[in-house]
């Protein structure tokens, strides 16, 4: 029988973009003796088309356990639901985990869900929050927590400057629409910070050397420990022992058709384009896309998730097919790491989702970044600006990248001269990236680090 030091319960927020992270995140506090449980939620474990992990999970309930947030009347709704019923069904749970062994001794939450602090606080347990935006981001999410920052700035023009941060126009800041239900997300993505006073740890999936001066500034007034990127170690080079390809998604991957059809592409041909889990582009803006990538005259492998493919131009996928060429292949959903680490891909068109950035990075692949909404402006700020790591498709005044600049930044990317320094630039992230999590790198000692300090107190 395995013994362990400590025993975690994470608690992240049901959607794709937070489940990955802490998952992977639980995998390496596991290889380092903890035990750990996930507590996810019935309506997500309903849907999930793949659950293969090595970590226990239980379920809790948002209080919608059929259809999760799609059930509820709206989002301020669900969230005020989840609190409630979170908190009990969580609480339950803790009692069962109590019982045999090895006692819960910390909650990692999703600052999502910034009431789970209150339910370590009435269990006597420590408490990690973690954050799976980029310290950029929640540094913008704090100063509009302190009123400092207004969200969305008042001038369009405005120059932002808030301590720890470079100087950023109004465009990079995070986006919302103007509407109650955004509203709503926003005040949410601001709450974050409420609870963050009593925990013990503030985590961050990122790693130092990316956000070197953002983390130090915040590090002066939370207990930051940047432990990323949380990607498995084997696309690191180095495999840790029994770690196998994550399993928690609530899209089934096309993996075989993906592999197959790149592993017949030429190396550094192929544009990867995918905009995460939850982006819906608008049908003139998927109608661009789908031209410039034709016209580009490269290949491209494209997820278009199924419920956007109806926005695809008529025909375009059977004269996909069709094409004796075979440039381009759609699929509904792909092992995105898999696909990044592959040798044909050359750069990735991405919305700039913190995760899709952080597995570009990680795996060196140059992008073309086409942000959408929330963080992805601010992240994309960072690829091209800071990071030097990709070119940014424009938007016209209509707020749609139009198909020629769509083909201009492949051009760029794949042929010019720039594109030469972003992959030089992408090179060195990827190896900054793979010493962090490495032994004795900057998030490996955080780690270790928080794990006696965990084994300290149980
Ligand atoms: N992803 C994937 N297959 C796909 C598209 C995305 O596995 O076809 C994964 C991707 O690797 C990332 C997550 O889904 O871990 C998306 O998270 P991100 O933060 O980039 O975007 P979000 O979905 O939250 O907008």
């Amino acid at each position: 029988m395995t013994t362990h030091k400590a025993h975690c319960l994470i608690l992240p927020y049901p959607a794709q973009g937070h489940i990955n992270p802490m998952l992977q995140f639980s995998k390496r506090l596991q290889s380092k003796g903890v035990k750990i449980t996930i507590a996810a939620t019935k309506s997500f474990l309903k849907n999930m088309q793949e659950l293969s992990t090595p970590v226990s999970i239980e379920a809790i309930s948002d209080g919608y356990d059929d259809g999760g947030i799609y059930q509820a009347e709206s989002f301020a709704a669900y969230i005020t639901r989840f609190k409630e019923v979170g908190s009990d069904t969580l609480s339950q749970l803790i009692e069962t985990l109590t019982t045999p062994g090895c006692p819960v001794s910390c909650i990692v939450y999703d600052p999502f869900l910034p009431w789970a602090v209150q339910v370590a606080k009435k269990f006597g347990l420590a408490s990690a929050a973690f954050f799976t935006q980029s310290c950029t981001v929640d540094n913008i999410y704090y100063h509009v927590h302190k009123g400092v920052l207004k969200l969305p700035p008042t001038d369009v023009d405005e120059e932002i400057s808030i301590p720890g941060l470079v100087t950023i126009e109004s465009s990079d800041v995070p986006t919302f629409e103007i509407n109650p239900e955004s509203a709503r997300i926003l005040e949410m993505l601001v709450n974050q910070f409420s609870n963050l006073d009593k925990v013990d740890w503030v985590l961050i999936n990122s790693f130092y050397e990316l956000e070197k001066e953002v983390i130090d500034w915040m590090a002066r007034i939370y207990p930051i420990k940047t432990i990323g990127p949380t990607i498995p170690s084997m696309y690191l080079d180095k495999r840790l022992p029994n770690d196998k390809e994550y399993g928690l998604s609530v899209f089934k991957p096309m993996t075989d058709a993906c592999l197959n059809w790149l592993n017949h592409q030429p190396v550094s041909s192929v544009i990867y384009v995918s905009f995460g889990s939850l982006a819906k582009l608008e049908p003139e803006q998927m109608e661009e896309l789908a031209w410039g990538l034709r016209n580009s005259n490269k290949n491209f492998l494209w997820v278009v998730r199924s419920n956007e493919e109806s926005k695809l131009p008529k025909n375009y996928l059977e004269e996909l097919k069709l094409a004796s060429e075979n440039k381009g292949l759609v699929v509904s959903w792909c092992p995105q790491l898999q696909v990044l680490e592959h040798k044909s891909i050359g750069c990735f068109l991405t919305h700039c989702g913190w995760n899709s950035t952080l597995e570009a990075i990680s795996l060196g692949v140059p992008m073309i970044v086409m942000p959408q909404w929330s963080d992805q402006p601010t992240n994309a700020k960072l690829v091209k600006d800071i990071w030097e790591m990709g070119v940014r498709a424009k938007q016209d005044e209509k707020g749609i990248v139009r198909r020629e600049v769509i083909e201009e930044c492949i051009k760029i990317v794949m042929e010019e001269e720039k594109g030469k320094l972003i992959k030089e630039n992408a090179k060195k992230w990827k190896e900054l990236a793979k010493n962090a999590v490495e032994e004795g790198g900057s998030s490996d000692r955080n780690i270790e680090e928080f794990v006696s300090k965990l084994v300290t107190i149980s």
